[in-house]
């Protein structure tokens, strides 16, 4: 491969002391320009590479931002002069001729990295936004997740295929976007979710391994880690176990990460979820650090205290946190507690032989014992407990609580990565008291529970699983459904009618019935991966054309109304905008 081009022979970043003698053109952007007397100007020209000091001998008329082309020749800087923190920091271009391709408009804003700029400003001019290295770098390591991970499907024989964008409702269970046809007044496409339908019926065509790295939309409220189209990596493979699509997502994802930090992570840990709830309070565990919940319901078995006379007594441990805790911030963790759904939160600071706190009289020596042991508390630490008959309550506070309290930036390593497995088929109920998928309808519950199904669904185990990256879910994926009878079970125990299942999904379960084989797949959502491995904490980082958190794209004004005509054409009358308040 060469950079060389018609107009360049090399690219600014990458000269250095073995080119020194020779001549060369670059071309690139003015980052910085300075005048060294009358005679001499330094030019600091930037390209995708990388910066290179130029050397002009007499004026030039340049300024940031100008296009340019730079004949010299490389040389040795002046000693005293060396950049260590350049690439380029020990050679510059000498008796420079400066060709102007084009000229620019002053930035409008600095474009060096120190620089605070509002975020809306930054997407407004995107296109200069994308000049700066990290940038540049971030679009970088996003081609080099999507090669590896291209790399490693095709290795293991799977094959890419594209699937629609005009598509029809998808069961992911967020909000839809919706598109007109214009051939069908009152009609619409729903962009897809995900190609969930479209790759189940590609194994009922025998493809047999699919992957894609699919667009996906979803109109959801946006957040650091969400936007309304994104992007993943799905596959989608037949006659296979779950232990298979494991295999096959963690040979990709490893090397993804192998092909950005250089170094191959460890082999992904399992945990079940029953364990990550009981442990992490989540199901998301981040694991990059401890203050792990504790089990205290057999400490407190026949306590006094009322408070801890709960089906559910659980604690953490924040390690030497009794001196940063005064009692206001004791009162605001408390108020945090309780805003999760606590009933109230007890804290206890620990000295060499007491337990510091307004509840400790309350507690029987072997309590104040049993407690320092389990959470094998020391000297200045605080602990924190929480106590309800609701033991999914206990779990999601203190969770939530262990959070706030110790998680490290996302981005931050070392990198741990988790499978959740065994994942409840259901998460709760809904207003009509039937019980809520928690993946989506087509998801197999787990051989040994499929009795369960209408007699106790909300203890089926599905056969469904997570992948997770330092507290970020990365993606979800199953073993499918492909029987007409347990898919007919399945719909009944979701309180899904026999017609309603027909119209919504009636093409998958018609091609269900002519010979789907046992089949499961994944998707990882490939913005937090990247955003992880590139060192950023919001994936609108790692994204060239991102939506702000309002949905708009500060860039083009989208989205924003269209022509009557156009209207007219697709069959569509708006209402004026709700009055606001
Ligand atoms: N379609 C699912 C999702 O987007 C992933 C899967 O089950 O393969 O979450």
């Amino acid at each position: 491969m060469t950079d060389a081009t018609a107009m360049r022979t090399d690219l600014c970043g990458t000269l250095r002391v073995d080119d020194v003698g020779r001549t060369v053109h670059v071309c690139g952007w003015v980052a910085r320009r300075r005048e060294h007397g009358e005679h001499l100007a330094f030019l600091d020209l930037r390209d995708r590479s990388g910066l290179l000091q130029c050397v002009v001998d007499g004026s030039v008329d340049v300024r940031a931002e100008y296009v340019v082309r730079v004949t010299g020749t490389v040389r040795h800087r002046p000693e005293g002069t060396t950049n260590a923190e350049l690439g380029t920091g020990e050679v510059e271009l000498g008796d420079c001729e400066v060709e102007v391709l084009n000229v620019a408009e002053p930035p409008p804003f600095r474009l060096d990295e120190r620089m605070d700029t509002d975020e809306a400003v930054r997407l407004r001019y995107r296109y200069v936004d994308l000049r700066r290295e990290r940038m540049q770098r971030n679009l970088r390591v996003r081609a080099a997740v999507n090669r590896a991970l291209r790399s490693a499907m095709d290795r293991q024989g799977f094959i890419e295929v594209e699937t629609p964008l005009l598509w029809t409702p998808t069961p992911e269970g967020a909000r839809e976007f919706v598109v007109p046809s214009r051939l069908n007044h009152g009609s619409f496409y729903v962009l897809p979710q995900s190609p969930q339908i479209a790759k189940q019926l590609l194994m009922v065509g025998g493809v047999d391994r699919y992957y894609q790295i699919a667009r996906c939309l979803r109109d959801e409220d946006l957040r650091a880690d969400r936007q309304f189209e994104f992007t993943q990596l799905d596959i989608e493979a037949s006659f296979v176990s779950q232990e298979d699509v494991l295999g096959f997502i963690s040979e990709a994802v490893l090397d993804a990460a192998e092909a950005v930090l250089g170094e191959r992570p460890d082999p992904i840990p399992h945990i079940t979820w029953l364990e990550a709830q009981e442990r992490y309070g989540s199901d998301k565990p981040d694991l990059r650090f401890g203050m792990e919940l504790v089990e205290l319901t057999p400490v407190f078995a026949t306590t006094e205290f009322n408070a801890f006379k709960a089906g559910c007594v659980k604690g953490i441990r924040v390690p030497g946190g009794a001196a940063d805790y005064g009692r206001n911030k004791l009162d605001q963790l408390t108020d945090r507690a309780k805003g999760l759904g606590a009933k109230g939160l007890v804290w206890l600071k620990v000295t060499a032989d007491t337990l510091d706190s307004p509840v400790a009289k309350f507690l029987s020596d072997d309590e104040q014992a049993g407690l320092r042991g389990a959470l094998e508390a020391e000297p200045g630490d605080l602990l924190l407990v929480v106590a309800d008959d609701d033991r999914h309550l206990v779990r999601s506070v203190l969770g939530q609580l262990r959070v706030d309290l110790g998680r490290p930036p996302v981005s931050e390593g070392p990198y741990r990565y988790a499978w959740v497995v065994d994942f409840p088929l259901f998460e709760g109920v809904d207003e009509a008291g039937n019980p809520i998928s928690a993946h989506h309808p087509f998801t197999m519950p787990h051989a040994d529970d499929v009795e369960k199904l209408q007699t106790d669904p909300l203890s089926v185990r599905s056969q469904s699983y997570d992948l997770v990256l330092n507290g970020w879910e990365l993606g979800s994926g199953s073993i499918r459904i492909h029987r007409a009878d347990i898919q007919s079970r399945m719909f009944d125990a979701l309180g899904i009618s026999t017609e309603e299942a027909q119209s919504r999904f009636g093409f998958l379960l018609d091609a269900f019935r002519y010979g789907a084989p046992p089949h499961g797949g994944f998707a990882v959502g490939l913005d937090r991966l990247i955003a992880i491995l590139a060192g950023e904490d919001n994936i609108r980082e790692v994204i060239a054309y991102p939506k702000t958190q309002s949905g708009i794209d500060p860039l083009t004004e989208a989205p924003k109304p269209v022509a009557d005509r156009i209207l007219a054409d697709l069959g569509i009358r708006t209402l004026p905008p709700p009055k606001a308040g």
